[in-house]
């Protein structure tokens, strides 16, 4: 076995890693943790520290570590047939019954399920079948998409621009100019606090329209959105939102796409965010919990009204000139089936609901009245306290200050992975959905030792 010396040097050397401060890693000045294992919501590294992860790595291993059963369907179909494309409609008994499987969780109006690996790409695909679709129904001037400031789409260059995070444009040119950002539905930062939820959610959706008529609404395809907004700070719509925004929609024909890549499968204690919410949208985008990052896989679930555009697309210009070779993965697909078979077993959507709600509620009753602590929100397996400098009159600490990243490495020192999130003060918390009592008590327990450790 490699030392840890050893394996150090080499990562330094030459390995680049996504998201992260390339010139103070390969200095030696950020830390380089090797994870070796990990079951239930704990994970351990190669120091010998078993660490608390609530985050679920990436909100996405959402049954847990260690699960056997998906590693076992893994092998299985390894050792049957590791790979054949999907190509030309070919497929595997995996990836036909995971497409069945996704099809009757979905909202009902979902038909079809196109398989691909990651967020992004799947994103990436929306935008495409969206344009197609447009093209197909005589449309071609009706292009643009519309996201949300602080909304996460993914890193590609079509969903980096969606991505509403500065972080994820600054020397990159972007975004696209076929992008457009409107405002993020962010109560606590709301422009104006005497504003209601409802009124600031009729706020949005003026805003939006607004939007809509100065481009024109003949230049516009998909308004793009996640059911709660996740890497911009975990923040749940405020009442209202999504019915209000929904009407503009439709009122201007433009296609909603509901990306759930984090909230998909259960996250939020309902099988899909849109049940939760109430959206119905005509592409949803899944990821994540798919597979609980067992294997990278992702989809887009189409609904039978932009299905029927595609078939007639086809129908007068040939087969649909989209492909990833990995595309359905037999292996990736085979995960899924063991991983939404798991999470029915096991009731995870239910146990998000219920832990979800104690958690909360436990974080708010600790923090929640905390000198710097402006708000601690949620919904279902996800919670975030935003730190502020001043609570009263909502003064936000100096970014430089780096609040939320030091918390977020006190927590660390208590044995708990939570994540800064990348703009705002903001600790972030979306733990397995399999999450107990006991340990949700454990991640509010070291979050108050970490808080009051940075800001007293
Ligand atoms: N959409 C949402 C809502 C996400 O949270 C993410 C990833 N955090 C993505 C898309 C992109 O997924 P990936 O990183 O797998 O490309």
């Amino acid at each position: 076995m490699l030392t840890n010396d050893q394996l150090d040097k080499w990562d330094r050397e030459n390995f680049f890693h996504p998201s992260t401060h390339l010139a103070q890693h390969a200095r030696g000045e950020s830390p380089n943790r090797i994870v070796t294992g990990g079951s239930g919501v704990y994970i351990e590294d190669r120091d010998g520290n078993r660490l608390l992860d609530a985050f679920a790595g990436l909100y996405c291993v959402n049954v847990g570590y260690g699960r056997t059963e998906i590693a076992d369907a893994i092998a299985a179909q390894a050792k049957e047939l590791a790979y054949y494309h999907a190509y030309v409609g070919h497929g595997t008994e995996a990836s036909i019954t995971l497409a069945r499987m996704i099809v009757e969780r979905a909202p009902k109006n979902m038909s079809k399920v196109y398989f691909g690996l990651g967020g992004s790409d799947a994103n990436e695909t929306n935008i495409k079948l969206v344009w197609y679709y447009n093209n197909i129904l005589g449309r071609a001037d009706k292009k643009k998409i519309i996201s949300r400031w602080r909304g996460y789409h993914g890193s590609g260059l079509m969903t980096g621009s969606l991505t509403g995070l500065e972080l994820f444009h600054k020397k990159f040119d972007l975004p696209l100019s076929q992008v457009i950002h409107t405002e993020a539905p962010y109560y606590y930062r709301r422009p104006d606090m005497a504003m209601s939820e409802a009124q600031f959610s009729a706020h949005c959706a003026a805003e939006l329209e607004a939007l809509i008529e100065r481009e024109g609404a003949d230049t516009i395809a998909a308004f793009i959105g996640e059911p709660v907004l996740g890497t911009g700070g975990i923040v749940p719509p405020p009442a209202g939102y999504w019915e209000a925004i929904q009407k503009v929609l439709r009122k201007h024909d433009i296609l909603l796409i509901a990306d759930e890549v984090v909230t998909a499968f259960g996250r939020l204690g309902s099988m899909f965010g849109s049940n939760h919410y109430g959206l119905e949208a005509d592409i949803i985008t899944i990821a994540k919990g798919l597979t609980s990052a067992y294997a990278p896989l992702s989809g887009s679930i189409v609904s039978d009204k932009v299905w029927k555009v595609l078939e007639k697309g086809t129908d007068e210009n040939g087969p649909i000139g989209h492909g990833w070779t990995y595309s359905a993965h037999p292996i990736c697909a085979a995960a899924g089936v063991a991983n939404l078979e798991l999470i029915d077993k096991l009731d995870l959507v239910t146990n998000a609901g219920k832990v979800g709600a104690y958690f909360r509620k436990a974080m708010a009753e600790a923090v929640g009245s905390h000198a710097h602590v402006g708000e601690v929100r949620g919904e279902g397996m996800l919670c975030a306290i935003e730190f502020v400098e001043e609570r009263d009159n909502r003064r936000f600490f100096e970014p430089s200050k780096k609040i939320g990243p030091q918390v977020a490495a006190a927590l660390l020192k208590q044995g708990v992975i939570g994540r800064a999130m990348p703009q705002g003060d903001i600790l972030g918390f979306a733990p397995p959905l399999c999450l107990s009592e006991k340990e949700a008590d454990s991640i509010v327990a070291a979050t108050v030792k970490a808080v009051s450790a940075v800001l007293g």
